[in-house]
Order: structure tokens, then sequence, then C-alpha cells
């Protein structure tokens, strides 16, 4: 990886000497590699020519024919629930998957909802307890708190990573937390080494949602494997992918067994019913869709991070947008998603919906990802008069909760800022694909005083 980064630094080295003496006579601001013939002319929003057209993106979710024998095998064999056989797709899977993050058990559930409220239950959190997370996330983050009848707090983020703020999660705990649920947005690190301190610190149990942040490496170690358990989603959209898919990674062999005994409708892998637990098995097409896709799956990690490094290197110094804030130790992503932020104020003080519009007929979608913090959804009223909440809460933290359930960096990120590439497909794609996306940026940054025409 070393040796790629090397090669890359000299490629840009090159683009950018033999482009910038032209470049700086034009302008102090345009930077210094832009592709004047591409970038010059008029915006294609306002009938000048697209910098992109006529080329699709690597789609996804990836298929090829491993992928397809896998199911066809399965499909023969009548092996279709994992309870059928110890060697089926699903408790081979679960092995490999757990040999790939390096630990001691994977269980794999019906998706990334049923991993988290499976882990919530089989820590005990119920009515009456709290967890903190993140309002900026997929439902499924909270919906596994609020199937458990717990309370999520919601926490600030860190405007520029887009992750909950630390400072904000530790101001947020009292008597009533049991958990943070950090999540790894984007497919990038939340800053695990502040939560790990507070977990030691109020003895608090660390559920990492890692549902889009397969592969993804902090401070030397996978995501999913720093906390007490870590929980993935194989839905459609995410960089391993079957459909609906998840499952729960942890060292900790109690835990893990009251996991496996909760996600099989409360019966224990020793054929007792022993708990109450709804029934959340992975079932044996999902894991051979996995099965046929997961010896290349590295192969294309390794790609999508070497396009983002390509494509940071080059978007950083473009005035007004700001490729994702990474904390300290994040040298790999799984880049399910490749975000920046939007600052008007060096466009004109153009929308961001304009922004979009604009470079979407450069031939370049992206997108301003979720539309109101979680913070914002009915649900809040909803479960604040329902009966559970009421009884196992005072009304006096109801009222507090009601209260401080804002998250200003969040509203700001989610209104203004955001701007997203959906990237499980595109960034597989090839150099000329990235120099697409950042020459029709670039190309909307240089045209800023026109953009108020789109
Ligand atoms: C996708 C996702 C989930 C939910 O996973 P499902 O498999 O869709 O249930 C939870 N959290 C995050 C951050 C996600 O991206």
């Amino acid at each position: 990886m070393n040796r790629n980064q090397n090669n890359l630094t000299r490629r840009q080295f090159l683009t950018a000497a033999s482009a910038g003496a032209v470049v700086a006579a034009a302008s102090q601001t345009i930077p210094a590699y832009a592709d004047i013939t591409k970038n010059a002319g008029k915006l294609a929003a306002l009938g000048g020519q697209p910098v992109r057209s006529g080329k699709g993106w690597p789609r996804w979710p990836h298929v090829d024919d491993d992928v397809v024998d896998s199911v066809v095998k399965t499909t023969k064999s009548r092996i279709w629930c994992r309870i059928q056989s110890k060697t089926g797709t699903v408790p081979t899977f679960e092995k490999k998957y757990a040999e790939m993050m390096g630990a001691k058990h994977f269980l794999a559930t019906g998706s990334g909802t049923q991993a988290l409220h499976t882990a919530v239950e089989a820590m005990g959190i119920g009515p009456g307890d709290e967890v903190i997370t993140s309002p900026y996330t997929d439902p499924g983050t909270i919906a596994s708190i609020l199937a458990a009848r717990a309370l999520p707090v919601l926490a600030d983020l860190d405007r520029y990573s887009y992750q909950i703020d630390p400072d904000d999660v530790e101001r947020r705990i009292n008597e009533n937390t049991k958990a943070i649920m950090p999540v790894h947005i984007m497919g990038n690190p939340a800053h695990m080494e502040r939560f790990m301190q507070m977990a030691r610190k109020y003895n608090l149990k660390i559920i990492e949602d890692a549902c889009q942040a397969h592969l993804a490496v902090y401070q030397g170690r996978l995501l999913g494997t720093i906390g007490d358990v870590g929980c993935f989603s194989f839905q459609s959209s995410k960089v391993i992918s079957c459909g609906e898919g998840g499952g729960i990674v942890g060292n900790n062999d109690e835990l893990m067994d009251k996991c496996y005994t909760i996600h099989n409708h409360g019966t224990s892998r020793r054929g007792r019913t022993e708990l109450p637990g709804p029934k959340y098995r992975m079932n044996e097409f999902e894991a051979a869709v996995l099965l046929g896709q997961l010896p290349t799956a590295r192969q294309r990690h390794e790609r999508r991070n070497e396009n983002a490094r390509y494509l940071t290197s080059k978007i950083k110094d473009i005035p007004g947008i700001s490729p994702q804030k990474l904390y300290e130790g994040s040298t790999e992503g799984s880049w399910y998603l490749y975000t920046m932020s939007y600052d008007k104020k060096h466009f004109n003080n153009v929308s961001r919906s304009k922004f979009i519009k604009a470079l979407s007929a450069e031939g370049v979608d992206l997108s301003p990802y979720i539309k109101n913090g979680l913070h914002k959804e009915p649900w809040v009223d909803h479960i604040l008069n329902q009966k559970v909440y009421q009884k196992m809460y005072s009304p006096q933290r109801l009222q507090q909760y009601r209260d401080e359930n804002q998250c200003p960096n969040c509203d700001i990120v989610c209104r203004e800022e955001m701007l997203m590439l959906w990237a499980s497909g595109p960034l597989l794609g090839t150099k000329e694909d990235m120099d697409d996306i950042i020459n029709a940026i670039t190309k909307v940054y240089e045209n800023r005083d026109k953009l108020d025409q789109v």
C-alpha cells in the first residue's frame, strides 16, 4: 500500500507540474491541477458542454459467477436454513467473517438493525436505561434501542467529521446511561479513543455501529473489534452485501453466546429455550451471496481507498469544499459514502441545492444525504406519550429529554453543508472517473459567479 501511495504522489506531481504554469498565470485561486481544456467554458446547466457524459459508473451490488454459482449450489443442496447443518453457508460465512475480522466470534443476523437490537438485548439494556448515539445515521441505529424500550439519547456532531462529538456525549451521560453506540458514519471511524476512555471511567458498554464500516481501520484495529461488540450490515447498498443481512463481532464468549440465544427466539445452542428473544436468523441464500462476494471484497476495499485518497488529495484544495474530517489513526475507510462539506461563502453565497444541480448537469451526482437528524423525526413525541416510557422514566427526565434533544451542528450539516457521493460502486472506477468528479467540482467553482442563474 505504501508503494501505491508513492506512485500516486509522483503521478499527482506530474499532473500538477504540467498544468501548473498555465493555470497559475490565469488565476491565483484556481487549484493548480485544473484541467483547463475541460474546465473552460460554460456550465452545462447553462448550455455548455458537460465534463462527463455517456459514461456509466461501476454498478453495485457486485455480481460475478462466484456469487451466482454459490446461490445455485445452495438452492440445489436443499439446505436453506442455518439450523439444518453446521456446515451450511451461514456457519461457514460466520467463520470466515470472524477470521477476516481477527475476532473470536461472528454471529450472522437478518440485518444490521437486528444485529444492533440483539446486542442491546444481550447486554440486558431495557426500559429505564439510556444509550447515547448519533442523530445522523440510519434509522436502524435508534430502532435497535427503541425495540428494547430503552431511551436513545442523541448527541450532537463534530460538524466536519459528522461523527458524534465526544464532549457532547460525555455531557449527556447520567446514572441511567448503560452504553454508548458510536456510529462510524460514511464508513470512517468515530473517535473511539475517547469513547473507550469514557467506557472505563463510567463503566459503560460500547456497541460499535459499524454497519457502514467494513474493513475500516482505526489506530491499527479493524472497526467493530474495538468496543464490546461491533455490528455490521450487508444490506444491498453496503460495501459487502446480500440484499438484507447483518451480524455481530465480539470476543466475549458469554456475551456472544447470549447473542445467539436471543437472535434464535431465545433458544440456546444447547437446545433449551432460555430467554425472551425475536427470530433474527440469517438464511442460507443470504450467506451464499456473501460467501461468493467475500474472497474479492478486500481487493475492492483497496481500490476504494486508493480512489478516496486521490479524490481527497485534489478536492481539499478547492475553496469551499472540505472532504470529511478524519481522526488521527484513521488509516483505511470502507468508503461506503464519499462525503464533503459545502461552504456557500466560497460559492458566491449560492445554496447547496444549486451547486448540486449544476454539478449534476456536468455528469456528477451528489446527494444532500440525510434530510433531518433523527432528533427531528416524529418518533420522539410518540415514545414520550407511551405508557412504558412514562412508567420507566421520571417526568423530570422526560421533560429534560425533550428540552435537550437538540443538535445544532447536525442541523447545519443536514440543511446546508453535506455533499455525498454513493461510493460502493463509483469508487471502484478508474482514475479518469475520479478526475471527472474533480474537474466537475472545479468547473462549478470557477463558474461560481454564474451559479445563481442555474
Ligand atoms: C445500514 C445501516 C444500519 C441498518 O442496517 P440494516 O441492515 O439496513 O438494518 C444501521 N446503522 C447504519 C449506520 C447503517 O448505515
